[in-house]
């Protein structure tokens, strides 16, 4: 495989250099060049937050945490300005692919940042942004190094806490209250990470019994601090909070810098509303068709979704046993693979197939499926599909989770996470090595990728291309579509609580608790439920238009393998690359 991704990059450097431009244009000194600065500016941003650093396995700065002040605010502006200069020594159109989104990457987290600081100010209104847990968390289930050698970094790291929980009662004002409740419980968690993770680690280490002891009182310092932020947040007097809705101008600049779309938010907002109506329009066509099928004896209701619901409900009665979800999913992985290769619609690497196996039990409490890829620093370790177990669930619980995860919709699912989305599009995004795109790459372009898929997969006819199986897609599809319209029409147009449970639960067809979940998950965060459709529009459209451009000569594989040579960069980039390579040939 990793010869496939040698050659696609050579071709699409072979592209570009015919395009457009000049043979000398395509400036090896210069890309020599960036790939020095490339690797300084990482060991600079590793330096400049630790924390980060460690959560992507690179541990050096272990030991350190990073106490928030004006000083730290000016000396983040001042890093991110100097690398934004440096960055104008290099001309975008003169390095090969991989180093041009790379550029964009960092240029776009740099000035995030410095709009971050100036601009959004979260470490003014959401007090959740300080919290220890994690971090500790991470290196004492770390597996990178003995145990005693992390405590060290951790007895160091320790020295910091009060100092951290100081800054951010100094910082916060007006919070918004939605943040302040996550804040306090997402802290108690944190304080849970020291009482039983961090001692129990020292405990049972082979430090000697005055290191345990000193380590066990700084623990203790630890707790006392966090709990002390959580009282000054209980009892923070608060009397015209800050709304949790971001406001036009906030959102659509966010969405610039997170989603790096072609589009602005309000033209992806636009987007979405039409598809629910184009879906809803043939989810009534399939309902009126299938009724009969389904319900002889009844008839249909004049409001169709009320009559499109029913069918949803009647198919999702189809689904596994709960002791056999994992193996229907196991099942599944093989005959996905063997329909792709029937239609060739993109090279799959036999030699990493992709390992199934139950949720370790430290990720538990979350059920579903997800894919745990190694990070940038741990590329040999083994690439798996987490299966949440159901052992826990009562049978009231099993019953629900597995009407969700119905015959129809687990399919769907594992063409997202699995094949031909989330895992191949991994394995081509290693193939071209990027550091950078590890730690910056587009989260709108990875989930677009695994959207789409779903929709090209039934396009070629997985599922039997049966009514059935499309209507509970676009139940399925409806999710990320109605993500888009309800974090848009909250933060941007005060869409109210009920309005959002209407649109969920009346007109995507969710069940109530998924709903409330979603409505929380709203409240304290912005953009990111965009990033599904907005990527997956911008995939489809690409496709759509080289399929214009190139008539019969389109090929469906070779659009997907290109797409996927440039790892995981903003698709309006990948676009620029594909379309000029179009012009070139
Ligand atoms: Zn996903």
């Amino acid at each position: 495989m990793k010869r496939t991704g040698i050659v696609l990059l050579c071709l699409a450097m072979l592209g570009c250099r015919t395009s457009q431009e000049p043979e000398s244009t395509m400036d090896t000194a210069l890309n020599d060049s960036f790939n020095i600065y490339k690797e300084r500016f990482i060991e600079e941003l590793w330096k400049m937050y630790p924390t980060w650093a460690s959560s992507q396995g690179y541990h050096k700065y272990d030991d350190q945490l990073t106490v928030l002040s004006e000083d730290r605010l000016r000396t983040e502006i001042s890093f991110s300005k100097a690398n934004l200069d440096s960055l104008k020594k290099y001309d975008p159109d003169k390095l090969i692919p991989n180093n041009r989104t790379d550029y964009y990457l960092i240029k776009n987290q740099l000035e995030g940042t410095i709009w971050g600081i100036e601009e959004y100010r979260s470490y003014e209104w959401n007090p959740a942004q300080y919290n220890v847990g994690e971090a500790f968390a991470d290196i004492v289930s770390g597996k990178y190094a003995p145990l005693e050698e992390r405590l060290h970094s951790l007895n160091t790291k320790m020295n910091f806490v009060p100092a951290f929980y100081a800054a951010a009662k100094k910082f916060i004002k007006n919070p918004t209250i939605e943040h302040t409740l996550l804040a306090i419980e997402q802290n108690k968690g944190a304080v849970s990470v020291f009482s039983s993770m961090v001692r129990d680690s020292i405990n049972r280490s082979k430090l000697g019994a005055h290191e345990q002891q000193m380590m066990l009182a700084k623990v203790d310092t630890c707790i006392a601090a966090i709990n002390n932020y959580v009282d000054f947040l209980s009892n923070l007097k608060n009397d015209s909070p800050r709304s949790f809705r971001l406001g036009k101008e906030l959102y659509a600049e966010k969405f610039e810098y997170d989603i790096q779309s072609a589009y602005s938010a309000e033209k992806i907002y636009e987007k979405a509303v039409n598809r629910k109506k184009e879906l809803h329009e043939e989810m009534a066509k399939i309902t009126t068709q299938l009724w009969s099928k389904y319900f002889s004896d009844q008839k249909m209701p004049d409001d169709k979704l009320k009559a499109i619901r029913m069918m949803i409900d009647r198919l999702s009665e189809e689904h596994v046993h709960r002791d056999s979800f994992q193996t229907a999913i196991e099942q599944q992985i093989p005959e996905l693979v063997e329909f792709i290769n029937k239609k060739d619609l993109i090279y799959l690497d036999p030699n990493k197939p992709l390992v199934v196996r139950k949720e370790p039990e430290y990720m538990q409490g979350v059920a579903g499926a997800s894919i745990s890829a190694p990070g940038p620093y741990d590329k040999n370790a083994n690439t798996y599909y987490n299966v949440g177990s159901l052992a826990s669930y009562s049978p009231e619980d099993a019953e629900s989770y597995l009407k969700e995860y119905n015959k129809y919709i687990l399919q769907i699912l594992n063409i997202h996470e699995a094949i031909p989305g989330h895992y191949t599009q991994l394995i081509y995004s290693n193939n071209s090595p990027s550091i950078i795109k590890s730690i910056l790459g587009n989260g709108a372009m990875v989930e677009g990728w695994a959207v789409y898929t779903e929709r090209m997969m039934l396009e070629e006819g997985y599922g039997g291309n049966t009514p059935e199986m499309w209507l509970m897609y676009y139940k399925w599809h409806l999710r990320v579509v109605c993500n888009t319209i309800l974090d848009y029409s909250v933060h941007v147009k005060n869409m109210t609580q009920e309005e959002a449970m209407d649109l969920l639960v009346n007109q995507a067809f969710q069940q109530e608790a998924e709903a409330k979940g979603k409505w929380r998950r709203v409240t304290v965060t912005s953009v990111q439920l965009c990033s599904y459709f907005t990527g997956y529009t911008e995939i489809y459209d690409l496709r759509e238009d080289l399929k214009k451009k190139k008539g019969d000569k389109f090929k469906l594989k070779k659009f997907h393998e290109e797409f996927l040579s440039y790892g995981s960069a903003p698709v309006k980039y990948i676009r620029d690359l594909l379309i000029d390579k179009e012009i070139s040939q």
